[in-house]
């Protein structure tokens, strides 16, 4: 395969564009860097670049494009949107539309609030846990990404009773002295930051089932103690489902693992691939949210007819049947294909998987944490990200991401994706 072509627009993007992109990861940073491909198109389960290569895709937009690329019931919502014009500036019927089935889908969203992305939805979810609590400090767990606002771009401290410490410039010391981060899965540990800081916790922001450093399920009674300390200690519990909302069912993951937090953040799959974000939550939580309550959101963008449209659209066809259950057997497959593949070659990987997510390790047995996640083998990854890319499989850049299947992935493609893993691992000794 020859990138002649991205090689040369990734040139003329960097003298136009900060760093070429518009996204960080999108610089290839988790892979050791190298030049981004280019896209040019993409339908269905495929892309195809700006030298004329045709790609399987697994990156799925990092997870909004759960139908497939280009589908036409959400093209067509799109198109519909266009004509009929794209931003009002005023209420419109498709709003109540699309939070009533939201609400529907996800019961614990009484009141819901439309923004534009995941980051807005968490950065207000956090904001409207301080206004109901009175309170200013949070808990989030290690390792798990909630989008880019002050807030939750802080590290973890070095133990329960230490706060955290800004993991990018530019956030103040005094924003991170706010942030408790504790490690995914120990409930312990949560329980000793809950007795260090209780009465100072607003909010235990938490992914239910984590998509920011692979695919991480919880273990059994993790989510349960989470809540129940939380709500002890007088703290809200948000979900940020942001990944997870309707990528394991017609729902979201508190819907699947039967807990209910107070506050849940959504993005990505809700807008059918447009920009969207939401947050909702118990009634009388929600109405401390302008214009009931003294704390304040609001958006130019926010319920923008096309992006309300394009999700009601994806949700139509998330409704339809076994649309999971066949995520579910293609991720079967999936991972079946590549346990053997490296089973055969003795290539030592753990396979992830949740039903159409799934997230390679390398050199690694388990991942449950953080920690595990960082300690897989990061320059193998690399390795395997760049071989799969030459021979037209796009994956995620990072060793922390996950492959999404769509409902246009077919049993060939996976069939396909799975002999080219095998090639991969075959070839490993020659690296
Ligand atoms: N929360 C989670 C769990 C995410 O994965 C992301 C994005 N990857 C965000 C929040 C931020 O969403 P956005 O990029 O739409 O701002």
């Amino acid at each position: 395969m020859a990138f002649e072509r991205s090689e040369q627009l990734y040139q003329e993007a960097q003298d136009v564009i900060l760093g070429g992109v518009n996204s960080p990861s999108r610089a290839y940073k988790g892979v050791g860097g190298g030049t981004p491909v280019f896209m040019k198109k993409a339908k269905g389960a495929y892309f195809w670049d700006e030298d004329g290569n045709h790609y399987i895709d697994y990156l799925a937009a990092y997870g909004p494009i759960i139908t497939g690329h280009a589908h036409p019931h959400i093209t067509k919502a799109i198109q519909e949107a266009a004509e009929d014009g794209v931003l009002y500036g005023t209420p419109t019927v498709h709003e109540n539309t699309f939070a009533g089935m939201l609400r529907e889908a996800i019961p614990s969203l009484e009141r819901v609030r439309f923004v534009n992305s995941g980051t807005e939805a968490v950065m207000t979810t956090i904001r409207v846990a301080r206004a109901y609590t009175g309170r200013d400090k949070i808990i989030k767990f290690a390792g798990c990404y909630h989008g880019h606002s002050d807030l939750v771009l802080v590290a973890a401290g070095s133990g329960p009773s230490t706060t955290g410490n800004p993991d990018s410039a530019g956030v103040t010391e005094s924003i991170a002295k706010e942030v408790i981060t504790v490690p995914f899965n120990d409930s312990e540990a949560f329980k000793e930051a809950l007795d260090y800081w209780g009465d100072d916790i607003a909010g235990v922001l938490v992914e239910p089932i984590v998509g920011n450093f692979g695919i991480v399920e919880p273990k059994p009674g993790f989510l349960e103690a989470v809540n129940d300390l939380a709500h002890e200690a007088g703290a809200l519990v948000i979900y940020d489902e942001v990944i997870t909302a309707f990528r394991f069912m017609y729902g979201g993951a508190q819907n699947l693992l039967g807990v209910e937090p107070d506050l849940t953040a959504l993005g990505k799959i809700i807008g059918g691939g447009l920009p969207i974000g939401a947050y909702g939550g118990k009634r009388a939580i929600m109405e401390e949210v302008s214009p009931l309550g003294p704390a304040y959101q609001a958006g130019t963008m926010a319920g923008n007819p096309a992006s309300i449209k394009a999700g009601i659209a994806c949700l139509e066809v998330l409704k339809e049947p076994n649309v999971y259950e066949n995520l579910d057997q293609l991720g079967e497959q999936l991972e079946a294909g590549i346990r053997n593949a490296a089973d055969k070659h003795n290539i030592p990987v753990t396979v992830n998987r949740l039903k159409g997510a799934l997230t390679i390790y390398f050199d690694i047995d388990e991942v449950s944490n953080y920690e595990d996640a960082e300690n897989s083998n990061g320059e193998m990854f690399a390795y395997f990200f760049k071989e799969m890319l030459k021979r037209g499989v796009n994956l995620a850049p990072s060793k922390y991401e996950a492959w999404f299947l769509t409902t246009a992935h077919t049993k060939e493609d996976v069939r396909k994706t799975s002999e080219i893993v095998d090639k991969v691992f075959s070839n490993w000794n020659n690296a």
